[in-house]
């Protein structure tokens, strides 16, 4: 937390203004929205409910197929299956990391050859790093087919000054525990398409039709953030861009640090135009070049250390539960969950802490190095 965060929510105790809604909620998609430069936006209660509504907006259904970044987290692809449709699979670019435009091209040639159209593109923004926005903005409009951005990962990243989530039809954010912000949970759903918004909150809040009792005559959700959270998120935008330092900072070191070891490289620098908030810091390691030394190595040598870090996400094309589902692409996401690491890198390292790292980085590095030697 930044500090001011415990005003914003003493203000919503002292108004009374708990839940559902109230102006916190209003005030917090007003920074949104000048923070991103997007027209309209809906607090919503997950990134998660944001990509679904985000699908029924663009009428998705049983048995439809929408395509997905295959090297992502769980939830990009979770709300493809509640609504009954198809994920196909489009493995990333290694300059970005994101969906390569290539595969994607690719992939809606051979869809719309098989009479399958797909309804919706599901473009993730993976660790903060933009994706190549001007090439899959082109693919999607020569095909015909509305584009989602999930900046889930990159609230603060920005392709050549504009704020990633504002190309698509829709984009969607998160305040999960876990983001450069968070509200404690949370998320976003963001348009240029007023009509698109309005209808996000009808259905985020049980869509209930205009009457004085009752009435339903769609499916509604209980999607929208509570006052409470917005009110922890006004609070966390006032420090949004100092967060987006610091991890560019948490990267900058790591950059420096690995600068002198042979084998380990951090994950991708930013390609001509593009700006990360740099959510995560990443390694990839190659044991060919490192004395043998590998990822598993690193991870389970700062564990002994109590240092937590993880490998890189696992591709949807590869879990158990979207097995069979059409995938396109080189497999590039498959070498990078392969060899890569997910460091330590909160926006709160101390540097007690960052000497811990290190010096346990240093442990495991030159361990192996020796051995190799010997
Ligand atoms: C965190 C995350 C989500 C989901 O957001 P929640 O707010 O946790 O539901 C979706 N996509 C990506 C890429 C994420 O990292």
């Amino acid at each position: 937390m930044g500090g001011n965060e415990q005003n914003f929510v003493n203000n919503a105790f002292e108004t009374n203004w708990i839940s559902p809604l109230g102006p916190h909620v209003d005030g917090f998609e007003a920074d949104l929205a000048s923070y991103t430069g997007s027209k309209h936006v809906a607090a919503l209660s997950a990134g998660t409910a944001a990509i679904h509504l985000a699908l029924i907006l663009l009428g998705v259904e049983r048995g439809d197929e929408v395509i997905c970044s295959s090297f992502t987290f769980s939830a990009s692809a979770n709300p493809i299956a509640y609504q009954g449709a198809i994920p196909v699979f489009i493995d990333c670019e290694e300059s970005t990391w994101n969906m390569s435009p290539v595969a994607l091209e690719e992939a809606l040639k051979d869809r719309i050859a098989k009479g399958k159209k797909p309804k919706a593109v599901i473009d993730v923004h993976l660790y903060g790093m933009p994706s190549h926005m001007d090439e899959i903005v082109e693919v999607c409009e020569r095909y015909d087919v509305p584009l989602i951005e999930d900046a889930a990962e990159a609230l603060g990243s920005r392709y050549k000054g504009k704020h990633m989530g504002t190309f698509g039809v829709l984009g969607i954010l998160s305040f999960n525990g876990n983001k450069i912000i968070t509200t404690s949970g949370g998320g976003a759903l963001m348009s240029d398409n007023e009509a698109l918004i309005s209808k996000a909150r009808f259905l985020a809040t049980q869509a209930r039709d205009n009457a004085p009792h009752y009435q339903h005559s769609h499916i509604g959700y209980n999607y929208r953030l509570s006052n409470i959270a917005a009110a922890i998120g006004r609070g966390q935008m006032q420090v949004l861009d100092d967060r987006v330092k610091a991890r560019r900072a948490n990267y900058d070191r790591y950059q420096r640090f690995f600068a002198s070891v042979p084998g380990i490289r951090p994950g991708p620098s930013e390609p001509e135009g593009m700006f990360s908030n740099r959510w995560l810091s990443t390694i990839r390691v190659n044991p060919a070049e490192t004395g043998g030394l590998t990822r598993e190595d690193i991870r389970l040598g700062l564990l002994e250390e109590n240092i937590e870090s993880r490998p890189l996400w696992k591709p949807m094309h590869l879990q158990p539960v979207f097995e069979g589902s059409p995938y396109y692409g080189d497999r590039t996401s498959e070498k990078l969950f392969d060899d890569g690491l997910c460091l330590p890198c909160g926006s709160n390292l101390s540097e007690e802490e960052w000497q811990r790292i290190e010096e346990s980085l240093e442990r495991i590095v030159q361990g192996k190095a020796v051995v190799a030697a010997g």
